[in-house]
């Protein structure tokens, strides 16, 4: 069984990233694992023995409040360094960075699991994407829409090479990745549009290689009856 912990969805739900958790849930029922998705809100105690966590986009004021609350808790970072995946879009990716200036040019600083800084951009992001993945041999469609520009360090590797948009910025690089914390401008779900990134992930946090079913559609109709019921 596994945990998926989906983090302050009501401040990091803005651009439809809890998609993210669903696809991780269908992926691994249809290799014949189970898994439980938990909904941690603003405040609410994370739990520190969860497998994946996951973090959306959001605006800043939003996601400054998230910020602060995974500080003051020091959950989320514990179980990092516990060795638990981490999977962060957008604003979920700025608050994980050493810091970030908002619009009002407040400096203000992250969880410091990537070693990435962001600041505002000449204008904002807006768009299709496409990145040609930095670990699999495929690449990655989503949308972006950000002001952040964001500057990666030598410590993290990014998490694929822009070919249509902008990704981080100006250096026509998506994301961040280091060990299991994995950081990226694309919104989509990413999940969602770039499955074989689910499986990886799954493959990865299970040991396990993941399979793709012959009967998908079947599958999936069945499963959704079951979650939605
Ligand atoms: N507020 C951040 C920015 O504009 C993140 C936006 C988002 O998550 N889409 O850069």
């Amino acid at each position: 069984m596994l945990t998926i912990v989906r983090i302050h969805n009501e401040l990091l739900g803005t651009y439809g990233d809890r998609g993210n958790a669903d696809v991780l849930a269908f992926r691994a029922h249809l290799n014949g694992i189970g898994t439980e998705v938990i909904d941690v809100a603003f405040r609410e105690k994370l739990p520190e023995t969860g497998d994946i966590y996951l973090m959306g986009g959001a605006e800043d004021a939003a996601q400054s409040l998230s910020l602060m609350a995974l500080k003051e808790a020091g959950s989320l970072s514990r179980a990092v360094e516990h060795g638990a995946t981490l999977l962060a879009i957008c604003a979920g990716f700025q608050i994980i960075g050493e810091s970030f200036t908002n619009g009002q040019g407040d400096v203000i600083a992250g969880l410091g699991l990537l070693e990435i800084t962001t600041t505002p951009g000449k204008s904002r992001f807006v768009g299709d994407i496409k990145v040609a993945s930095s670990i699999l041999d495929c690449e990655f469609t989503g949308f972006e829409n950000h002001g952040g520009a964001t500057e990666i360090g030598s410590s993290v590797q990014p998490f694929g090479k822009v070919l249509v948009g902008h990704g981080n910025g100006y250096s026509q690089l998506d994301g961040a990745i280091s060990g299991n914390v994995y950081g990226t401008y694309l919104h989509g779900p990413l999940l969602a549009r770039n499955p074989e990134f689910a499986d990886h992930l799954l493959s990865q946090v299970t040991n396990t290689e993941m399979k793709y079913s012959d009967d998908l559609a079947n599958e999936y109709a069945r499963w959704r009856r079951k979650v939605t019921k």
